[in-house]
């Protein structure tokens, strides 16, 4: 029978029947891995014996529970807040202190803002132009209106 088949967990537990164990023991005898594998087991439950018995807690606490909310300044020095604080400060300190890390992207960033001034300032003008226009055409309808009031108010008063 192969390593396998010997459940040595359930050996180091005292799990096995007698003949399981009486096989398990034999194998181990003959198998240098799997006697080194039990004592390893044997060793684990040994040291985890030696651990002081805790008192099961009566009560499960729920997250909710007031004394499990933290106060203003442990949220402050929650280790998750200051990690983010101390990106968003990286990455500030990166914008701000290291500028012109790539000329090439920094010339092309200057030419992209170039482009979009002479974009921007053709588009005022046209909107300028269109504005003025509008105005005339309203105007030009204020005063054919006034006209047209005038000439009919004359004609009621005769
Ligand atoms: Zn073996």
């Amino acid at each position: 029978m192969s390593c396998e088949s010997y459940d040595l967990k359930a050996y180091a537990l005292g799990e096995l029947d007698r003949p399981a164990r009486r096989d398990a023991e034999s194998h181990a005898a003959t198998c240098g891995s799997c006697r080194e594998e039990m004592a390893a087991l044997r060793l684990t439950l040994d040291s985890l014996s030696t651990l002081r018995e805790e008192e099961i807690p009566r009560r499960i606490a729920f997250v909710s529970d007031k004394v499990f909310q933290p106060r203003w300044w442990q949220r402050l020095f929650n280790p998750n807040f200051a990690a983010a604080c101390v990106i968003a400060a990286a990455i500030l300190v990166h914008a701000f202190a290291r500028p012109s890390e790539n000329p090439a992207a920094l010339n092309q960033a200057v030419v992209q803002a170039q482009i979009d001034a002479a974009v921007n300032k053709a588009v005022a003008q046209v909107e300028a132009r269109h504005a003025e226009e509008t105005e005339m055409i309203f105007s030009e309808y204020d005063k054919r209106f006034a006209q047209m009031y005038r000439t009919a108010a004359g004609l009621v008063r005769q």
